[in-house]
């Protein structure tokens, strides 16, 4: 007469396991976006979404790296031009604003393949890869835009570019080549760019 309580028994550990199996894949779930959200934290910019200084290196060294020695690349340094005073006259918030807007434009004007990261407060670097010509049409494009919360004015770019794998086939070697031209580019009068010449 107490058989029943043999199957109430059975269906309170199905109960029970199930809810354990349930747990356990909410822990894992849990765990996995935890997980994927350090991974994106260590390796994009808090202010751009863009890669960030540590990963851009070897998101770079590891496409160089199995790409075909045939193929032409450029390497680009981007550095806004008197940024020091568009924080002194706009203030630090608004100068937060403009490098999140020059990242969503760099992001907008390069194709998904190419890697650009912010390597510095308002340093850029992209790798344009598998490029046909060596023609750069972006500074003007830049230049036109305005920015409200500066009374509309534009903020210019200087860049100092290297090409792959002429002038390295790694990061350090573009990066270093690449801000030599940078350096001429500001010497210059900024708001232009510089192609690396070994002499
Ligand atoms: P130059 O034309 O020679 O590049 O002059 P510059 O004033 O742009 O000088 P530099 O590139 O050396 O200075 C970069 C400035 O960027 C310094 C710092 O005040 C500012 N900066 C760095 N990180 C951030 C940031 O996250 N937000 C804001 N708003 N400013 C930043
Ligand atoms: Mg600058």
């Amino acid at each position: 007469s107490y058989e029943f309580i043999h199957d109430y028994e059975l269906a309170l550990n199905c109960y029970f396991m199930l809810l354990v199996l349930l747990l356990v894949c909410r822990i894992a779930m849990i765990h996995t976006r935890d997980r994927r959200e350090l991974v994106y934290s260590a390796q994009i910019d808090g202010l751009t979404s863009l890669y960030n200084k540590e990963h851009t290196p070897p998101v770079i060294d590891a496409f160089l790296r199995t790409g075909s020695p045939d193929l032409l690349h450029a390497f680009l340094i981007l550095d806004i031009d008197k940024f020091k005073d568009v924080n002194d006259t706009w203030g630090h918030a608004v100068g937060d604003v403009i490098l999140q807007r020059v990242g969503a434009f760099l992001k907008a004007q390069f194709r998904d393949e190419d890697i650009i990261g912010r390597i510095g407060g308002d340093e850029f670097v992209i790798l344009m890869k598998n490029i046909g010509s060596k023609d750069i049409a972006l500074l003007g494009q830049i230049r036109a835009v305005k920015h409200a919360e500066m009374d509309n004015q534009s903020i210019t770019f200087s860049v100092g570019l290297a090409f792959s794998p002429e002038q390295g086939i790694r990061f350090d070697d573009l990066y270093r080549n690449a801000d030599k031209a940078l350096y001429q580019t500001k010497r210059g009068g900024r708001n232009n760019y510089t192609v690396y010449e070994k002499a």
